[in-house]
């Protein structure tokens, strides 16, 4: 009988927990429409996991954005380093940017009614502040108070300034001596620390199996089916807001325009990459394949690549970024809230930087989809309703993230005279501007 358990415990282990929580989500699902009313009783067991999510915000953002900024020695960067940096802040921006936009016109919540379902959200209550006070805000006066209140913004200046400072300190210190050994250890202190709550959200989802399957059943209960028609105008949010990422900036305007090559050899070069990354859901998993295709496909020089894409795959996510605009405005909507452009912004600040200490892995938006939704004031309840069909969703974040890294690091390869336009896919390009 033991082992029987046992062996149903190894398999039902052996099964990846997002797709656990996605049949959790499915049964849930089926639970609150056919029990109806009393499904309501199982929310507490919900509430319990968006407890859990909610106590690792902070320390995440912490240990994530100081480990960022080790990646960041102003040391190290040089002309090349500043290019791509700069780059993919920008296409990271823009990609939110669309993403808020496309969300905008589709207002894919809209039409659902969570009524009580979802806790009421803050940002009903907070005032509509004007752009200074939304960039004043990112500065906190305390740095542990904003820990302690949740001020997301100001955590996250707070890190960064404290990441950067210690990549600085240890610039300037002799190697070996006693200051660069602590910011060496602190560096690594915090890298463990990284691992540590990576390890605990991971723990976390094993419990979201029940917490999602409760949330679910419980929203079901009260929405009946017509939520998931809004899950279906979720999903076609981010496809269109990826399409036009993927089309226009990418390949109109970085290659075509400013590389002046011919996007579809780019896609050419870049489509192994893009398939990994579209089965495994994750960015640092693809890396080897995506540097194998900017080196024999797309000829570019090592020197380039070897420092672009591991950053890209660590701190460019620009779908992921995209994302976490777009389930703001869907919970915005299911709440029946309208966020004020102000708050749009702040989101955009907040998925911008939230997306720079997001781990190339699997459904690691999830996480960060807590610290964007705190800043704003937006429940976290709300993240059990997308989870169910996160495995979907984060293969083409994750498409979209390496392809940006390719994107970017063929035009800083161009500006640098860094690549061979006359190798790999680009040889039989008879078309244009070589
Ligand atoms: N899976 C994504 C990546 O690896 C991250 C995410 O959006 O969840 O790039």
């Amino acid at each position: 009988m033991a082992s029987v358990v046992q062996r149903a415990w190894r398999r039902y282990r052996s099964v990846a927990i997002i797709y656990r929580i996605a049949a959790a989500f499915v049964l849930g699902s089926v639970v609150g429409l056919v029990v109806g009313e009393p499904a309501t009783n199982l929310q507490p067991l919900g509430d319990l996991f968006v407890r859990l999510l909610k106590m690792v915000i902070v320390p995440i953002v912490v240990f994530t954005l100081v480990m960022a900024a080790r990646n960041l020695s102003p040391k190290n960067l040089g002309k090349v380093g500043g290019q791509v940096i700069f780059l993919y802040l920008l296409t990271t921006g823009v990609a939110i940017a669309i993403g808020l936009g496309v969300a905008n016109l589709i207002d894919p919540g809209v039409g659902l009614h969570l009524k009580d379902a979802l806790a009421k959200p803050a940002v009903e209550t907070k005032q509509a502040s004007g752009l200074a006070s939304v960039l004043l805000n990112i500065v906190p006066q305390n740095p542990f108070s904003a820990m302690a209140e949740g001020k997301i913004l100001g955590v996250i200046f707070f890190a960064l300034a404290f990441g950067i400072g210690l990549t600085v300190v240890r610039d300037e210190a002799e190697e070996g001596s006693d200051v660069y050994n602590g910011v060496q250890t602190t560096f690594d202190v915090v890298e463990a620390g990284a691992e540590v709550m990576f390890k605990i959200v991971w723990g976390i989802m094993e419990y979201g199996v029940i917490g999602v399957f409760a949330l679910m059943a419980a929203l079901f209960a009260q929405t009946g089916p017509e939520a998931i028609l809004s899950l279906f105008k979720l999903f076609a949010t981010l496809a269109i807001a990826i399409g036009l990422q993927i089309s226009i900036v990418y390949l109109l305007v970085i290659v075509r325009g400013l590389v002046g090559h011919s996007p579809m050899d780019f896609v050419r070069g870049g489509k192994d990459a893009m398939v990994t990354a579209l089965s495994i859901r994750s960015s640092s998993g693809t890396l080897p394949v995506t540097m194998s295709n900017a080196d024999e496909n797309l000829g570019i020089d090592r020197e380039v690549y070897s420092f672009s894409l591991p950053l890209g795959a660590t701190i460019n996510m620009d779908g992921t970024a995209m994302y976490l605009g777009i389930a703001a405005i869907f919970t915005a909507n299911v709440v029946g809230t309208t966020l004020t452009i102000s708050q749009q912004l702040s989101i955009l600040v907040t998925a911008l930087i939230a997306s720079v200490g997001t781990a190339g892995v699997p459904g690691a938006s999830i996480v960060m989809m807590t610290v964007v939704f705190t800043q704003v004031g937006l429940p976290i309840q709300a993240i059990a309703f997308v989870l169910g069909i996160d495995p979907l969703l984060d293969r083409m974040r994750t498409m979209n993230n390496i392809t940006g890294d390719l994107a970017v690091t063929t035009l800083v390869a161009k500006w640098n005279d860094a690549i061979d336009f006359g190798t790999g896919v680009w040889a039989d390009d008879e078309s244009i501007g070589r």
